[in-house]
Formats: structure tokens, C-alpha cells, sequence
């Protein structure tokens, strides 16, 4: 019975792809990098798994460890390498593969490859042929033409028999760029196996809505739905959607009872499941006493962005007698647009009566509807 581990190298504290964290703890459709590369050799099954993370990122990695083991890394990718093939010394492995976290797109077709390559070899590790015309380039001007044949760029998991990597990796000096390194320096033969080229390194920031189209299924699209009333009182205007609009009467509300901009501002909160109008600003609070809507809209488009959401469209749809909306619509459209700095095409605000029944039939107040598409890519 051949036994196999996998080792996942998630020690990096690399910051360049931006936001923050080590981007092994970056969210990728929802769940850490790491998460996925460990996800891909929990599916294909491995007698131990190893994560190596940084003394920093313990919390980090214990969330998404499921049973794999924990090791803390070293200083160079080749130390926390090394503490996690001495990790397993003594545990009865016989074959390895070396994974970096920041390659969160493994197939199981690839690691399957890599293993059944090592049933003919003591090591193995894909290579995608180099297939772009490659120069060599001094400043900005290229200087000359590199011949491309028999060039591969290499990926991993990289696979070896268990006791071959240890050793080579005790007797290494250091310094080495991938595990195939070390083993060669010993003197060891490593085959290519086919690589794959969604098998993408998350380097930089742009690398992750890559990973993200790749993944497919990411794209989060929400719909989120908004109803309000506000009732006339004394006044000689309304605010609706942003636009003054001349009336016998004007609308009562803590703030300038926008109710067309306020149900719109609630269905993004529902798109976002993140309440309504009051549970960010609390009528409680007198700053928001005579607050133009357009704070509450604005907070509201921000969370959005912040969550990676756009707005895709809106409608909204307001319910009264009078004022007549129609003459006003185009306005209302073009304000709303620029509050959420989208195209006016993708705004419409229409209206209808009630047919004389009801609150709004009897010119009590306006109700307004609003419905809002949030789409993540
Ligand atoms: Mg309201």
C-alpha cells in the first residue's frame, strides 16, 4: 500500500497582489486561496495533508484546516519546505506533492497526473511548453530573440518519492526556486508532465478577477426589492428621487422624505442583505434630522462597490395622484445615475395612480416601489 501526502505552502507574507493580507488568505469566491488549493487534494485524497503558514497567520490557517496538519513555515519557501517534509518523517510516507497556496485553480485531473507519473519515476512536475516568442529586452527596447524550444514554464505540484525529497532538501544549501531545484542539484532525474494553463500563480492584483472568471460559477448576481410611504403635510414641495417637484403639500419624514430615493436605497441594502435605511441611520439620530437622501443612496452604492458589486439596473416606481411625475421622470433618472455612477439607461422611474383608491388614492401620502440588480463579476 503506497502512501501519499500532500504538502500545501502557504507561508509567504507576499503582499504585492494587494489588499492587505498574504494573499493565501485573500478571498477567492468566497473562501481563502489556500482553502481551494487544499480543497482540489482533499478531493483527489491523500493520506496526509500538511498547510505551512506563517507564525502570524496560525488563526488563518486552523479556519481552514479541516484535518490537515498544521506546520509553521520558515523564513524562505525552501525552510518551510523542509519543516513540513521533517513533519511527516516517521509517518510511513512514500510519495510527496509540494503545492504553492497561490495556485488556487489545481485540478484534480493535474494532481492525478503527477501522481501516476510517479509510479514510473521518482520524481515528476508540470511544465506548460512556452509557446509566446520570447525576447530578451535591455530598458524598454528589445535587444535580442531567445529560442523558445525545449522551454517550459514550470508549476506545480511538484511530486517526489517521499525519502528522495527529504534528503535532497537536508543536503540542499539553500537558495532553491522550486522543489524540482532541489532535487536536481541531487542529482535526481525529474519528468515533465503536462501543465495546465488555468493553473494561474496569483501574483498580482488583476490575477484574482482572473482566478475569479475562471472559477465560473463566482459570479454573484443579487436582486433586492424596496417599499416605503411618506405622508403630505404642510409644504409647497417634494423631494422624489432627488428632483424638487412644485406641490400644494409637502412630505413628512425625519429627513427630506425622499420615499422614491428611500425605497431605491433600501433595495440595495436587501440585495446585500444588509437591512434598510434605519439600521444605518438610525432615525434616533438627529444628524440625520432634514438629511438629503442622497447620504443614505450614496452610503448605500458604497457598500456595495466595497462588497465588489456594481449596479446593474434599478427601477423604481412611484404610487400616487399628484404631483404628476411623468414631466419629471427624465431628471429623476439622471439624478439617481450619477448618485450611483452608472449610465441613465440603466435607471428608470415611472408612475402610476391608484385608481383613486386607497391612502394614495385619496392624496394622503406616495408610496414608492424600487427594485435594484447587483451584479459581482
Ligand atoms: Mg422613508
Amino acid at each position: 500500500m503506497i502512501r501519499t501526502a500532500a504538502i500545501v505552502v502557504a507561508a509567504g507574507r507576499g503582499l504585492r497582489a494587494g489588499g492587505g493580507l498574504p494573499k493565501q488568505w485573500r478571498a477567492l469566491a468566497g473562501k481563502p486561496i489556500a482553502a481551494h488549493a487544499l480543497g482540489a487534494f482533499r478531493t483527489v485524497g491523500f493520506d496526509s495533508l500538511v498547510l505551512v503558514h506563517h507564525p502570524d497567520d496560525r488563526a488563518e490557517a486552523e479556519a481552514i484546516a479541516g484535518g490537515a496538519l498544521l506546520v509553521e513555515g520558515g523564513a524562505t519557501r525552501a525552510e518551510s519546505v523542509r519543516a513540513a517534509l521533517e513533519a511527516l518523517d516517521g509517518a510511513g510516507i512514500d510519495r510527496v506533492l509540494i503545492h504553492d497556496a497561490a495556485r488556487p485553480l489545481v485540478s484534480p485531473a493535474l494532481i492525478g497526473r503527477v501522481l501516476a507519473a510517479l509510479d514510473t519515476h521518482d520524481a515528476a512536475a508540470p511544465g506548460l511548453p512556452v509557446t509566446d516568442a520570447l525576447w530578451r529586452a535591455a530598458g524598454d527596447t528589445v535587444s535580442g530573440t531567445q529560442d523558445r524550444e525545449g522551454l517550459f514554464a514550470a508549476q506545480t505540484p511538484q511530486g517526489f518519492r517521499y525519502a528522495l525529497i527529504l534528503a535532497a532538501h537536508r543536503a540542499h544549501p539553500g537558495g532553491a526556486a522550486d522543489d524540482v531545484e532541489v532535487a536536481r542539484r541531487a542529482g535526481h532525474v525529474v519528468a515533465v508532465v503536462p501543465g495546465e494553463a488555468d493553473n494561474i500563480k496569483i501574483t498580482a492584483p488583476a490575477d484574482f478577477a482572473r482566478a475569479e472568471r475562471l472559477l465560473g460559477g463566482a459570479m454573484d448576481i443579487r436582486t433586492g426589492s424596496g417599499f416605503d410611504v411618506h405622508a403630505f403635510g404642510p409644504g409647497d414641495h417634494v423631494m422624489l428621487c432627488g428632483v424638487r417637484v412644485p406641490h400644494r403639500a409637502g412630505l413628512v419624514g425625519h429627513s427630506d422624505a425622499d420615499v422614491g430615493m428611500h425605497a431605491l436605497t433600501d433595495a440595495i441594502y436587501g440585495a446585500l442583505a444588509e437591512g434598510d435605511i434605519g439600521r444605518h441611520f438610525p432615525p434616533s439620530d438627529p444628524q440625520w434630522k432634514g438629511a438629503p437622501s442622497e447620504v443614505f443612496l450614496s452610503h448605500a452604492a458604497a457598500r456595495a462597490r466595497d462588497r465588489g458589486f456594481g449596479v446593474s439596473n434599478c427601477d423604481v416606481t412611484l404610487i400616487c395622484e399628484h404631483p404628476k411625475i411623468g414631466p419629471h421622470a427624465l431628471a429623476m433618472e439622471g439624478k439617481l445615475a450619477a448618485i450611483l455612477g452608472i449610465g441613465a439607461d440603466r435607471v428608470s422611474v415611472k408612475a402610476t395612480t391608484s385608481e383613486r383608491l386607497g391612502f394614495t388614492g385619496r392624496e394622503e401620502g406616495i408610496a414608492a416601489l424600487a427594485s435594484v440588480t447587483l451584479v459581482a463579476p
